[in-house]
């Protein structure tokens, strides 16, 4: 499936949570799912009245430092221990990976 960077896709609609739009500075996961959806959520536990989708763009402007992970594969993710510290991306355990995807992470 194509990959798009998110500046050229910015109304791409992703899935967050309401502790992220409300800057909570805790551990943030993003997950790059084979579906190509994408889910951008805090360490937390959540419910699905938590749930929150808006688009990449919108959440892009709350989080300059999302689009560092504009190139994330498929079947990778994510994760930081908090706003201060560097994305370490990694593979989501139980989905399909594409080997050539591997220079990305
Ligand atoms: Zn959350």
């Amino acid at each position: 499936m194509a990959h798009y960077p998110f500046s050229d896709r910015p109304e791409l609609l992703v899935l967050t949570c309401t502790h992220v739009l409300a800057g909570a500075d805790v551990t943030l996961c993003c997950h790059h799912f084979n579906d190509n959806s994408w889910e951008f959520v805090c360490g937390g536990q959540h419910t699905e009245e938590d749930a929150v989708v808006l688009s990449v763009g919108e959440l892009c402007e709350l989080d300059p430092t999302l689009h560092l992970l504009s190139d994330l594969p498929v079947g990778a993710c994510a994760t930081r221990k908090s706003r201060a510290y560097a994305w370490q991306k990694g593979r989501i355990a139980g989905e399909d990976f594409y080997p050539a995807a591997a220079s990305r992470l």
